[in-house]
């Protein structure tokens, strides 16, 4: 029932991994959110531009071409009010303060469980 907060949602999922990438899409394809996916920076900010309905942005931090802070930083300077969250390692935590001057809207610690995914998009999604 909660996952019909997801369902038809536009979720963009950039990471540069190929299997976290297919887990990613494997969990979130059970909420009947709409997916698209990006592997780097510059693909993010393009598809970011190019689908102007995309609600939420779950964006990797350590990414090619352009990484995530740069990218989120970037995307902001067009989209306003989308949601964008960092896949951050735990290597990165201290670095806090950085996704939230960088544009996100908040993180989530890898190694990412299915539960965990799904509570944080249906928490920023009521937020808004
Ligand atoms: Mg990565």
């Amino acid at each position: 029932m909660e996952y019909e907060l997801l369902k038809d949602k536009k979720i963009l999922i950039v990471e540069d991994d190929l299997s976290s990438r297919l887990y990613l899409n494997k969990i979130l394809e059970k909420t009947g959110a709409l997916l698209f996916n990006a592997v780097d920076g510059q693909e993010a900010i393009d598809v970011a531009r190019s689908e102007p309905g995309i609600d939420v942005i779950l964006m990797d931090i350590q990414l090619p071409v352009i990484d995530g802070y740069g990218s989120a930083n970037k995307i902001r300077e067009f989209r306003k009010n989308i949601i964008i969250i960092a896949q951050t390692a735990y290597s990165l935590l201290g670095d806090r303060e950085k996704i939230f001057a960088s544009g996100f809207d908040d993180y989530i610690v890898k190694p990412i469980l299915p539960r965990q995914l799904i509570d944080k998009l249906i928490n920023v999604l009521i937020k808004g």
